[in-house]
């Protein structure tokens, strides 16, 4: 469904990417593993049409995607959730949902959109009304989901969503990712920085480091957790 082919991605003289290659599966879930400054948001960026790529193609379905701008992939269905959340926080539960319906038609649609939104969500149906600033990190973090499906996407790329949150409440937002793929098949690659959870969750593994990646697999046979850490730390 998605495929990168050597992508590479520099800043001024800095190299962030270097002929990275991956590719997700209708249906899949793929987590992306690796320190900080790896350039997981980079690719991430770089997929959702954020970030320019200076070479490599990135396709979807079979579409090339790499170089059309953010509103228009996202019209090809796909979304990206991204690192920090990037919330208005100043703004309502409500408003900041809408903003994600930029692409729909008409009224019905945005109304049915939201609703679907607020059966996944029930907590945000309780604070619809409410200053986003005032939710807890973890609604917040719901909200940013939320916002990405008022796109309607096929696929959706979550930067990160463990970031800040204590494990029970990374607990529900896995909750809410995993029923999302279940319930309205959505296929999900997520920049995770616990590699346990990765494996717990994810049908394969990509491990990226120093702008290369150095590992993929099936999540089944990596489950000792010994050769992600080889690759995460560079011990190979
Ligand atoms: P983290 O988990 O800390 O977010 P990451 O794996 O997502 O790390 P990136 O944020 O993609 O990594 O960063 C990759 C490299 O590119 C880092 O060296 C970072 O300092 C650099 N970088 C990222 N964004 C920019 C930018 N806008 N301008 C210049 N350099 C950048």
């Amino acid at each position: 469904m998605l495929k990168v082919e050597g992508l590479e991605v520099r800043y001024g003289r800095l190299t962030a990417l270097r002929g990275v290659s991956l590719h997700v599966e209708r249906g899949e879930t793929v987590c992306l593993i690796g320190p900080n400054g790896a350039g997981k948001s980079t690719l991430f960026a770089c997929i959702a049409g954020g970030v320019s790529a200076t070479h490599g193609s990135v396709t979807l379905d079979g579409k090339r995607i790499a170089g059309r701008r953010p509103e228009q992939i996202a019209r090809s269905g796909l979304s990206l959730v991204p690192e920090g959340r990037n919330i208005f926080k100043t703004l309502t539960v409500e408003e900041n949902l809408r903003l994600g319906a930029f692409m729909a038609k008409d009224r019905e649609s945005i109304q049915a959109r939201l609703d679907e939104v607020m059966a996944h969500f029930p907590r945000l149906a309780e604070r619809f009304r409410s200053s986003a600033g005032s939710l807890s990190g973890g609604e917040q973090q719901m909200l940013a989901i939320g916002r990405a499906l008022m796109t309607g996407p096929r696929i959706m790329l979550v930067d990160e969503p463990s970031l800040g949150l204590a494990p029970k409440i990374v607990d529900q937002v896995y909750e809410i990712l995993m029923s999302l793929r279940d319930e309205k098949a959505l296929t999900l690659l997520i920049n995770e920085q616990s590699s346990k959870r990765a494996l717990r969750h994810a049908n394969r593994i990509y491990v990226l480091r120093s702008g290369e990646m150095r590992l993929e697999g099936r999540a089944e046979d990596l489950q000792d957790g010994e050769a992600v850490m080889r690759a995460y730390f560079g011990f190979d």
